[in-house]
């Protein structure tokens, strides 16, 4: 999300007259997109302003900003622990940041961290970093409060990009040559239009009947909001792909009420049974918590057990660190030691290991339908591109280039990436 933010404020400011350069040391002004999700992202802003503080006093006329979640969250203490900043802006205020800079450059101080519940910065022309993918915000902000999370925070209430306004943006990328977007939102599958009540599963069928030839992805789904209308429409569709990530976060049902996810182990468990009957074949990732307040060493199996159940191609795996202000923060206490967390955190991810090899070697010997994407990183005679159930494969590029479809013969595979030789065009 805050990619796809940032090309907005690019195109914000461009129309501007605002010129990007890719010369850290000759920018007038140095903008911050900041991530509060983790105290690990929180931790990178703060050094990277440390590094940008010396900067600033050799420079005075250099304009500073931080925008996004971090401001968002801390509020003004931010910007006071922080005087060499010029101006902090939050996630709803990016359409004033030509103003911000004129009064930054007029000797003022800004603070501008007002939610706005419309703004969704629909009609907004992002300027794209991808040429083969790209991002596509449908919605803003989530309804939920779990209890480890900033986003309720950070981002305010959910509103949705109007339905005909997101069709229309995907007819344009298709038109402009992209093979593939990424529907994105905190809680996608809680899209609905503010007109018409029309949900994501109808969304997600006009969209893929838009626009044929992409590929059509999306993230993140909340467990409580996947439909059985929304995967019929995943089946149905061929260019919709058959992966979602659907965040667990813990195996136990006590946790997970502790965490106030909205569901039990056992109603996760009906879904992925519903996903896996309509969809043979889907990939399914998540994420997981290790170590979250109170959790016992018979929780933190239950996790495991529940990753053996399901078996997710992939997972982001964090331990618990708690978020000032969340929910967790003021109810619960974080009392599972440290080093206990990081044991079970490395129990988690060994056994995600084990699992992942085990599901990409299942892929060997098939041929597997990949969009290139770009040259790997190894070998410019070798490409890059995804599955539809967004595995990453690696293979010789032959006479295929970055944005081909294409057949992949796998001969070989990791626990993150498939080896193949291209097997012609799909
Ligand atoms: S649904 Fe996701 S974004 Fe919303 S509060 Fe829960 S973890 Fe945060």
């Amino acid at each position: 999300m805050n990619q796809a933010d940032t090309e907005i404020v690019t195109s914000l400011l461009q129309s501007e007259g605002f010129v990007p350069t890719g010369d850290e040391a000759s920018a007038g002004i140095i903008l911050l997109n900041s991530c509060a999700v983790r105290e690990n992202a929180v931790d990178r802003i703060g050094n990277f302003l440390q590094q940008l503080k010396g900067r600033k006093r050799r420079n005075r006329a250099l304009v500073i900003g931080v925008l996004g979640c971090v401001p968002q969250f801390e509020k003004e203490r931010f910007f006071d622990a922080h005087p060499f900043i010029d101006f902090v802006a939050g996630p709803d205020t990016y359409r004033s940041l030509p103003s911000m800079i004129a009064q930054v450059r007029e000797g003022a101080r800004v603070v501008r961290l007002e939610y706005d519940h419309r703004e969704t910065y629909s009609g907004i022309d992002p300027v794209r970093s991808g040429r083969i993918g790209t991002f596509l915000p449908v919605m803003r902000g989530c309804n939920n409060s779990c209890a480890f999370c900033v986003v309720p925070v950070t981002r305010g209430r959910e509103r949705s990009v109007p339905f005909r306004r997101v069709v229309d943006e995907v007819s344009k990328l298709a038109a402009s040559g992209y093979r593939e977007v990424t529907l994105l939102g905190q809680n996608v599958n809680s899209y609905h239009d503010a007109e018409d009540g029309r949900d994501f599963a109808a969304l997600l069928d006009a969209v893929s009947r838009e626009a044929p030839g992409m590929r059509i992805r999306f993230t993140t789904s909340h467990p409580k909001d996947i439909s059985r209308e929304l995967v019929e429409v995943i089946a149905g569709r061929p260019n919709i792909c058959n992966h979602i990530h659907l965040p667990v976060q813990s195996g136990s049902s006590r946790i997970l009420e502790l965490m106030r996810r909205g569901h039990t182990r056992e109603e996760y468990l009906r879904r992925i049974e519903m996903i896996r009957s309509i969809i043979p074949g889907v990939a399914l990732t998540t994420d997981l918590i290790a170590g979250f307040c109170s959790e016992t060493d018979e929780e933190h199996r239950q996790t495991l057990s529940l990753m053996e159940e399901v078996r997710f191609d992939s997972s982001f795996m964090f331990y618990y660190s708690v978020r000032p202000g969340t929910w967790a923060d003021r109810n619960l206490q974080d009392d599972v030691p440290e080093p206990v967390k990081k044991a079970r955190l490395q129990e988690i991810i060994d056994l995600q290991n084990v699992i992942s090899l085990e599901r990409y070697r299942q892929d060997i010997g098939r041929s597997v339908e990949v969009l290139a994407e770009s040259e790997s990183r190894r070998a410019v005679s070798q490409l890059m591109g995804r599955t539809g159930t967004n595995r990453a494969v690696v293979f010789d590029r032959g006479e295929f280039a970055p944005g081909d479809l294409l057949q992949v013969h796998v001969t070989d595979a990791t626990s993150a990436t498939l080896v193949g030789v291209t097997a012609g065009a799909a």
